[in-house]
């Protein structure tokens, strides 16, 4: 529901202190690396042969919001006029047998996921369809496994979470972004904060194990003041997870096309500096606020109630399973191949990519569109990446058991770079490599930094559409 990735700007020299706002490395690599597959090469059931297959994450998107925020440069549209849900529905039926067949027999899921856009735009019954999917379709075992679903104020009513309830739902993520109803219109997102505090009401009453809240900082006129309002009304609901977001104003978004080259956000006059000065004072803020309210870090965004309950869904993926992404802006992996669907932030190109995955047939689902290829040294980066901005670190010797190498050895200037700038914690030993809290600080400048050039150079050659 809330994403928070940027244009990718030309490395900076190991030297100069980078900008702390580049890119958000929610995945390795991001999907504008990658580019069209031969279809001879893509096909499902050889993607899926060799790989292992008993413990595979699920991922259905669905790509409809009732509004499109400013900042969003997710995979969404608004609405779904004419039938479109049911068609999407659908089509994702058909992709789901395509998908199981590919897989074959044996494929057992440890978790899932519903994201988007926003799932709960789908009504409840709708609901009840997808749960059936993922279980008739795909054999997947919701009651049994952590399942995490995303939603928005508006849409969480009592009889969707009732049915999200009742199928196994773990874990409820809903985007708030501002308390403060002046703040979430300048991020374009207007609510009333009496209707943010009903839906955290309805989310309690219907017993979903953990709840999530999303908030944004570096909204334009945002101090500490308001943002510590936004998170004491956050905290009194005693959420088990809370993320907190540093905005981007990337191109083609509603924020994006309003601002202009030399400002940092609509509306506004402020410089890049300042903008970032504000990000990293209020980030530092909002981390000191909920540690002191019994809170944990796991990564850059990322805190847990001390004592929760880790219910999946969290910004920790694994570093080896296999992920099945269904629906028209979901990714997939395997060991080897990254891919998915076209990608657009534009709302036309989204229209148009949305339209052609609900005209497609079985058949046409049983080949991947657009991918990139792991080699070794992608899957030693992205096992750096996603274990380095966890809170917690990287375990060596885990590292050194899937490789056969250390991190210092495979990453030496890197790492020499973070070391310089005081981005590592030297006090974690040798056996652990871990960001310290400034590294932490910086997480979306030391992630791009650990981007391999011809990541980089894809990403570089990307245009937005
Ligand atoms: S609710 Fe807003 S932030 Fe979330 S996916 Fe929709 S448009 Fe994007």
């Amino acid at each position: 529901m809330t994403s928070t990735d940027v244009t990718l700007s030309p490395t900076p020299s190991a030297a100069a202190s980078p900008r702390p706002y580049r890119h958000y490395v929610y995945a390795y690599p991001h999907k504008t690396a990658y580019r069209a597959l031969p279809r001879e090469q893509a096909r499902l059931r050889d993607l899926w042969a060799d790989e292992p297959k008993n413990a595979l994450s699920l991922y259905f998107h669905i790509p409809f919001c009732e509004v499109r925020c400013g900042f969003c440069n997710l995979f969404t549209r608004i609405g779904a006029p004419d039938g479109l849900a049911t068609a999407y529905l659908d089509a994702l039926e058909r992709q789901a047998a395509a998908v199981r067949e590919a897989l074959g027999e044996g494929a057992r899921f440890a978790n899932a996921a519903f994201g988007g856009g926003t799932p709960t735009y789908l009504s409840a019954t709708e609901l009840e369809r997808l749960c059936d999917l993922a279980e008739g379709g795909l054999g997947a075992d919701l009651r049994a496994i952590p399942l995490s679903v995303e939603a928005s104020p508006a849409t969480a009513t009592a009889d969707r979470l009732r049915v999200l309830a009742e199928r196994g739902t773990t874990r409820l993520s809903l985007g708030v972004q501002s308390f403060v109803e002046a703040e979430a219109r300048a991020a374009v997102r207007p609510q009333r904060r009496g209707d943010v505090e009903a839906a955290l009401g309805r989310i309690r009453e219907a017993g979903i194990p953990v709840l999530n809240i999303d908030l944004i900082y570096g909204i334009d006129g945002q101090t500490e003041r308001s943002w510590t309002q936004s998170l004491d009304a956050a905290l009194a609901w005693r959420p088990e997870e809370l993320y907190l977001y540093p905005l981007y104003v990337r191109p083609l978004t509603g924020l994006g096309r309003h601002s202009t080259a030399t400002t940092g956000a609509a509306g506004s006059d402020r410089s890049e500096a300042a903008w970032d000065e504000q990000r990293l004072r209020l980030y530092r803020h909002g981390r000191d606020h909920l540690l002191a309210h019994g809170y944990e870090q796991v990564s850059m965004r990322m805190f847990r109630r001390t004592g929760a309950p880790a219910a999946g869904g969290g910004d920790y993926a694994c570093q080896t399973d296999g992920m099945v992404g269904l629906g028209c802006g979901a990714r997939s992996y395997t060991s080897t191949l990254h891919y998915s669907f076209d990608y657009a932030v534009d709302m036309h190109r989204i229209r148009g990519i949305i339209d052609a995955y609900t005209a497609r047939t079985t058949r046409e689902f049983g080949h991947a569109d657009f991918g990139w290829a792991m080699d070794d040294e992608e899957a030693r980066r992205r096992h750096l990446l996603q274990s380095l901005l966890q809170a917690e670190g990287l375990p060596v010797a885990e590292y050194r058991a899937r490789f056969g190498t250390s991190p210092g050895e495979d990453f030496a200037e890197e790492l020499e770079h973070f070391a310089d700038r005081g981005w590592l914690d030297a006090a974690a030993g040798p056996e652990v490599l871990r960001l310290s809290p400034e590294g932490l600080a910086h997480s979306d400048a030391a992630g791009p930094e650990l981007f391999s050039t011809a990541v980089r150079r894809r990403m570089a050659a990307y245009e937005p559409k």
